[in-house]
Order: structure tokens, then C-alpha cells, then sequence
């Protein structure tokens, strides 16, 4: 007996099943999961029901694929992961002759014939909730136990049933932390060229998955090691072996899976670990010897469209496509200039846009561990945040009033004049004194009380606001500046 914590929303559906004479079985990556002690992403289940009966025994469903999985909708939990739990009949999978997908598919009779179809034996476990038994028929467990990845049956056939099991080997080995069996690994070296044939918003689903995983770098190393790396983009090849300069500890290659690396370590999102990943992608292209050490002008703007092109190859979401875009274009700024002037700052935030600022900073500090160098002096990456925070506040300005100067004419039926400049100043200053007074109602009568004033009157009055406002938004800055603890 083996206690595994199912869900009750997974048990209900295995019991409907069941009361209806058919077998049902939790298996794939959710008993993969349980056994290891992750939570599962997804539940699968697997019966002996063909999907017509599926579709009967539940109020709503639909079918997920060609292949006779059935999504059961749970529309009553909250749990992204039960809310739609998918089940599949027994299948028995042949022909394969496109590498990527069976030319057909029969209902099979036992449990184990589904099982043997699966990819890897720590995926070909299936459980039953009720009696709390395994399935294990490739000794699945045992794998997990010792942390390996290895086919059902033979790596080369497996691999040329469909390709993309390459693929999935590696990723998983970053997720789970798994090495993969000798064997496995020397048939993946063997049938590489197979991936060829498999679609590219396959190949990408893994690739996201692998650096969103713990250990990107690693995956990514062996992908190269294994000759796979190629089919999910030529272009990540071209930094292998490529030195740098005495600054550089590492070759292009390294010094990218390093930042990567550094990226997922802190949990970055997957834009700004992707533009860890490309940002000297196209450092091999730009290099020149000049003046004894090695070049890259211009390797931003370079790699930037390279980056673009390589995730449009790989039909990456227009959005990230974009923010990669930027981070990349616009990542050679700040290591640049040892003094950085504010409207540097301000150019690189109009660039880079405020949305994107932060992330570059991270893609920045990434940039920086990923070259072996210590971490950014404190002092002067608070400077940068403190110039960034500053260039991007809105500065006090009449602009935050609810009356303007159109406002004004009308009240006072005045032309244009520096009267109306005197009296939005007044108004302002009023207003940083007690932020409640900034309603139309109040500043409108305000503003008649001060049309009564001589015009030598209102432009002292006028000249004395605008020194005390422009003194209340040094304070701001200086507010900025004080909470980063810099000058
Ligand atoms: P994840 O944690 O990403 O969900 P997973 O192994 O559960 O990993 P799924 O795509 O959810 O991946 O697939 C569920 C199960 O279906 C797998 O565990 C495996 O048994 C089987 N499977 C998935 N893809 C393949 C494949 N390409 N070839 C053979 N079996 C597969
Ligand atoms: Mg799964």
C-alpha cells in the first residue's frame, strides 16, 4: 500500500468511473510527482471508458486532442490545477512515421498497455486511489529513487516514435533534477537529427519550461553537450568556445548560461530570464580584434533583432517578443559610464519604457554575476535606483491642480497674461500645504479672491509661491534620494 494525497476533486472522478464498471487510475506526471514529494502541475487520469463514455458520465467536458483525451471540468474549485482534470482511455499508439505523432490509435484493453505507450518509467505509473496500489509494470519507482530518466522499452525506438521526447528527457532532468540514464542519453546523441521534424510551438513549450525550471543552465549545457541545442535555435549555438577579453572570465556561451542562471535563482519572470539568456547573443557576430583586445560594438542593436527573429522562430508571444526586444536593445547602458548623468537616466527610461526599467536593472544585475564579477558596489546601485525613482515621478507642477489656466481666463474674464502663471503658483503652493483644498470649488473662488489683487500685489505674491513650490519639489527629491541613503 502506498499513500498518495489525491485530491478529493480527482478521487470523485475516478469513483464515478468506477461505479460504472469501468477502471480508473491516476498516472503520468502527477503520480511522478507525488512519488518525488512536488506538487503535481496537472492531473491525469486514465480509464478503460472510451471517450464516448467519458463525455456521457460527466455534465461538462470537452475533448482536449485527436487522441481521445477528454477534459472533465470541475467548474466548483478554485484550484487552477483541478479545474479541468484530464482523462484518457487506454491507448495503444503505432506507426509513428512523421517522428512526432502515431498514424494510429486503438482503445486498449489493460492498464498496461497504456503504461507501455508512455515515455519515461517514472511517467508509466499508474495509481489506484481505492485499493492505494501501484501499477509499476518499468519498475518507475525505482528510477525515481535513484533519480533517473530512462525509456519504457528501447531509447531509439522511443525516440523515433516521436522526437520531442528528446526534448521533454532534458527538460525534465532541469525540473526534477533527475540525471538521464546512460542509455537514454546516448540515443538522444543518436536521433538528434530527428527533432528536425517536430513543430516549433512544441520545441518551445519545453524550451519555456526549461528556463523557467531551477536549473536552466545546466539543461541548456547538456542540450549543447547532446547536440540537441541546434533544433531550438542555431543561433544559441554560435557563442560556444567564443572568448572574451581579460574582463571576461568565461567564454559567450558560459557567460550567458551563467546569467540565466543567476536570473532563475532569483525567480525573475520568463522575459527577463530569456533576455539574461540573448542579451551578448550577438556578441559572435560583432567581434573584432582592435587595439589588442577583442570588440563588440554594436552588439546590442545586433543582437536585439537577432533575438527578436530567434523567439519569432520559436512563435514566442508578440508580448515577450517585444520586452525581450528592449532588454536586449538597451542593456549595454549602464555599464557604459562610470558617472551617469540624470538625463541619461531619463533617455534610457523613455527607451527602455517605465514598464520595462526595473527588469533591465535586473537584467543588469544578471549581466554583471553572469561575468563572474561581484555584485554591484551597493552604494552605487542605490544611486540608480534613487536617479531612476527621480526621473520618473511626476515633478510638482501646476499640471496637478483641478482648475487650469483655461479655467482661469473664463472666471476672470481676462486675456492671457503672466497674471494667470501668478495665480496657478498661488494655488499650488496652497495646495502642498493641505492637498484637501484642490477641488474645483474651493480654487475657483480662490482664484476670484485673487483677481481682486493689484497686479504689483498678485506678482509678488505670485514670484513668492513659485520659489516655495519649486523648493517643495527639491524636497521630493531629496525624500527619494534620503530613503535610497544616497547623496
Ligand atoms: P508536467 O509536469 O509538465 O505536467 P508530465 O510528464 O506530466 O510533465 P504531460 O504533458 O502532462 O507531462 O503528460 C502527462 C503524461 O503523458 C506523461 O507523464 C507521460 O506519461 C505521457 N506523455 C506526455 N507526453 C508524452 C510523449 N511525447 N510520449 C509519450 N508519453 C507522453
Ligand atoms: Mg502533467
Amino acid at each position: 500500500m502506498v499513500t498518495l494525497k489525491i485530491p478529493k476533486e480527482i478521487h470523485a472522478v475516478s469513483t464515478i468511473l468506477k461505479k460504472n464498471n469501468f477502471e480508473a487510475f491516476v498516472v503520468g506526471g502527477s503520480v511522478r510527482d507525488l512519488l518525488i514529494g512536488r506538487t503535481p502541475t496537472d492531473w491525469d487520469l486514465t480509464t478503460s471508458a472510451t471517450p464516448e463514455k467519458i463525455v456521457e458520465l460527466f455534465p461538462h467536458t470537452f475533448y482536449e486532442n485527436d487522441y481521445g483525451t477528454v477534459g472533465v471540468v470541475n467548474d466548483e474549485t478554485e484550484d487552477e490545477t483541478l479545474k479541468t482534470v484530464e482523462v484518457t482511455p487506454y491507448r495503444i499508439e503505432s506507426g509513428y512515421s512523421d517522428f512526432r505523432r502515431p498514424d494510429k490509435v486503438e482503445w486498449g484493453k489493460t492498464v498496461d498497455v497504456d503504461l507501455a505507450r508512455r515515455d519515461f518509467t517514472m511517467n508509466a505509473i499508474a495509481y489506484d486511489v481505492d485499493t492505494k496500489t501501484l501499477v509499476d509494470p518499468f519498475h518507475g519507482e525505482e528510477d525515481i529513487r535513484k533519480k533517473l530518466i530512462r525509456t519504457v522499452g528501447k531509447p531509439d525506438e522511443r525516440f523515433s516514435e516521436d522526437a520531442l521526447r528528446m526534448l521533454r528527457a532534458i527538460r525534465l532532468s532541469a525540473t526534477l533534477g533527475f540525471a538521464i540514464e546512460h542509455d537514454t542519453q546516448k540515443a538522444i546523441e543518436d536521433n538528434k537529427q530527428l527533432l528536425a521534424h517536430i513543430s516549433k510551438e512544441r520545441i518551445r513549450d519545453e524550451f519555456i519550461k526549461i528556463i523557467l525550471s531551477e536549473a536552466p543552465a545546466q539543461a541548456l549545457d547538456l542540450a549543447a553537450r547532446l547536440g540537441v541545442l541546434k533544433y531550438i535555435s542555431p543561433e544559441l549555438l554560435k557563442g560556444i568556445g567564443v572568448e572574451q577579453n581579460r574582463a571576461h572570465a568565461y567564454t559567450v556561451w558560459e557567460h550567458l548560461l551563467r546569467s540565466l542562471q543567476h536570473a532563475a535563482d532569483k525567480k525573475y519572470p520568463l522575459h527577463v530570464r530569456v533576455s539574461a539568456l540573448l542579451h551578448d547573443i550577438a556578441k559572435p557576430h560583432t567581434r573584432k580584434w582592435l587595439n589588442d583586445q577583442w570588440t563588440f560594438y554594436g552588439h546590442e542593436v545586433v543582437g536585439a533583432k537577432i533575438a527578436k527573429s530567434l523567439l519569432n522562430d520559436l512563435k514566442f508571444p508578440k508580448e515577450i517578443v517585444d520586452k525581450v526586444h528592449k532588454l536586449v536593445r538597451w542593456h549595454m547602458f549602464f555599464s557604459d559610464t562610470e558617472e551617469i548623468s540624470l538625463s541619461a537616466v531619463r533617455r534610457m527610461v523613455r527607451n527602455v519604457t517605465p514598464e520595462l526599467i526595473w527588469d533591465l536593472m535586473d537584467v543588469r544585475a544578471a549581466d554583471r554575476i553572469g561575468t563572474g564579477r561581484p555584485k554591484e558596489a551597493p552604494y552605487r546601485l542605490r544611486k540608480y535606483h534613487a536617479m531612476i525613482e527621480e526621473v520618473m515621478r511626476d515633478p510638482i507642477s501646476v499640471k496637478q491642480l483641478k482648475v487650469n489656466g483655461g479655467d482661469i481666463m473664463k472666471i476672470t474674464s481676462a486675456p492671457a497674461g503672466p497674471h494667470i502663471g501668478f495665480i496657478l503658483e498661488i494655488l499650488l503652493s496652497e495646495v502642498l500645504e493641505d492637498p484637501k483644498l484642490n477641488t474645483k470649488e474651493y480654487l475657483e473662488d480662490k482664484v476670484r479672491e485673487l483677481h481682486a489683487l493689484s497686479p504689483e500685489e498678485l506678482s509678488q505674491l505670485g514670484r513668492e509661491a513659485r520659489m516655495r513650490n519649486e523648493l517643495e519639489d527639491e524636497k521630493e527629491v531629496e525624500k527619494i534620494k534620503g530613503k535610497h541613503g544616497v547623496k
